[in-house]
Parts: structure tokens; sequence; C-alpha cells
């Protein structure tokens, strides 16, 4: 037996290779020289041979409940959801928007209409129809309206929570955090009539306390911005990003991305 402290292995069972659906996440999807937005967004052309790629390599996508049925059942893991499992079926991934940025309905949209494609917006419902100046930023963003959130679902998208104001959930007590929560998903609901069973942390930050609200007010699912720990109230998702090169979206979407991300991390980790 190995006494605790002189030498943890643990780390090498992560080295068996697992396949898991990826989750992309864009944020604009538009022709920017914006300093302040250039890394949340990506070109419309880009975006558009992205697409492409997944269909010419016969993926399809699954909406983000779809995701969750497939998961659903796996081991326990860290935070308060089950710990995800590794899909039976290979080229499957999903699309989500965050924030509900207008381009997303102008640019992206009909990209994923000419593919077949369906995707999931996280919506700030304080900022639908509206623009917004995060804080940093040099001009507003606009957002989409809510006709324009009906007329994506008509065609297959999803829409999900994002909060009402965008906080940062570690930074705000509960009864704000249970507000954000709640009266979000009512606002989704009331415009759209479709339920909302899907959370994505602002700015991808949470902890125990945000992750134990999240499963509290009836959520089934939540998403981090990046790497987590597999479990189902900090999804793993690939941020998508202007400058990645092509081999790195194929990486990403092969399945195989969040294994390695995982290897590196832990190798990083514990290796001294
Ligand atoms: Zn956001």
């Amino acid at each position: 037996m190995i006494k605790k402290g002189t030498l943890d292995i643990s780390w090498l069972g992560g080295l068996i290779p697992y396949r898991s659906i990826p989750v992309l996440v864009y944020h604009h999807v538009t022709e920017t020289e914006r300093e302040d937005i250039r890394a949340f967004s990506i070109s419309p052309g880009r975006f558009l041979s992205q697409m492409r790629y997944l269909k010419k390599k016969g993926y399809a996508s699954i909406s983000l409940d779809e995701l969750a049925n497939i998961e659903m059942g796996g081991e326990s893991g860290a935070g308060p959801g089950p710990k995800i499992k590794s899909p039976k079926t290979k080229n499957l991934f999903a699309i989500s928007f965050d924030d509900g940025y207008l381009d997303n309905y102008t640019n992206a949209f009909p990209v994923l209409k000419l593919f077949g494609f369906k995707a999931t917006v996280f919506l700030a419902t304080g900022f639908v129809g509206k623009k917004t100046q995060p804080i940093g930023s040099c001009a507003p963003s606009a957002h989409m309206d809510w006709p324009q959130a009906k007329e994506m679902q008509r065609h297959g998208m999803s829409f999900q929570s994002h909060t009402c104001t965008h906080p940062d959930m570690t930074k705000i007590g509960v009864e704000q955090i249970n507000r954000e929560l709640n009266e979000s998903r009512k606002e989704i609901e009331d415009h759209l009539g479709a339920p909302v069973r899907h959370f994505a942390y602002p700015y991808g930050r949470f902890n125990e306390r945000v992750m134990e609200r999240v499963k509290e007010a009836g959520y089934a699912w939540s998403y981090a911005a990046g790497a987590s720990e597999r479990s189902s109230f900090a999804r793993e998702r690939f941020d998508v990003d202007t400058e990645d090169p092509p081999v790195l979206f194929r990486f990403m979407a092969s399945g195989y991305g969040s294994w390695v991300r995982t290897v590196r991390n832990g190798f990083l980790r514990k290796r001294f």
C-alpha cells in the first residue's frame, strides 16, 4: 500500500483515453477590430468553415437535453451532480452561445440553418433587445430580442439561462443568486413557452455554494466556461476563439479534447 503523501499515482488512471461529447461555446460571431471583444469573437467566415467541417465529417448536433440524457446516470463525481458518462455514439457535439448577442441571430443562425444544426443560446434576460456595455469595453454590443429568439426557436434552437444581470455568482449574496436563477428562467419560459433546465455561469465563475443553489433552484445541468471536474453542475465546454488554428477546432470536435486537458492538468499538478 502506498502511504499518502509519499507517492500519489492516482492521476495515472486519467491516462486511459476517454471520449466526451464536446460542448462548444461562442460569444460574438462577427468581424471586429474591437480589442475589448476580439477574444470573444469569431468571424462569420471562420464560423461557416467550422460548421462546414463538422457537416462534412458527419457530425450531428444535439441539444443540451439530449446531452443530459446521454450523460445522465454516470457514477458520482465532483460537485452535486453525477459524473458524466462517456458517449456510446461517435461524432456528436453541442453548440452554445453565451449572452445572446444580436450577431448570433444575424450571422450564426443562417449558417446553423444551412447545415441543419441545432444550438443553445444562454440568455442574460436583462440584456434581451438592448445594447449593453460591459465594464472595460469601448462600445455597446446589441442583443437579440424576443421575436428573434422565437424565430430561432422555431428552427430548433433552444434558450436557456445565463442569469438576468450577468453577475459574478461567487461575489453576490444568496438572495440575489436565487433571484438571478429563478427570474431569468421564468422570463424565458414566459416568452418562449419551453422549459428552461440548463444554466451557464457568467464569466464561467462558480463555487460549491453557487452549484448547490443552481441545483436547488431546479436546474438539471449547468455549464462552466472551460475545464471542469466532469460534473453535470459544471459541465465542461470548449471556448472557440478567432485566433485558434483550425487543427485545434478539429481536435476539440474529436471528443478527446477533454481527456487531453485532464491529462495535461493532472500531469502539471501532480508530477512534482
Ligand atoms: Zn456571459
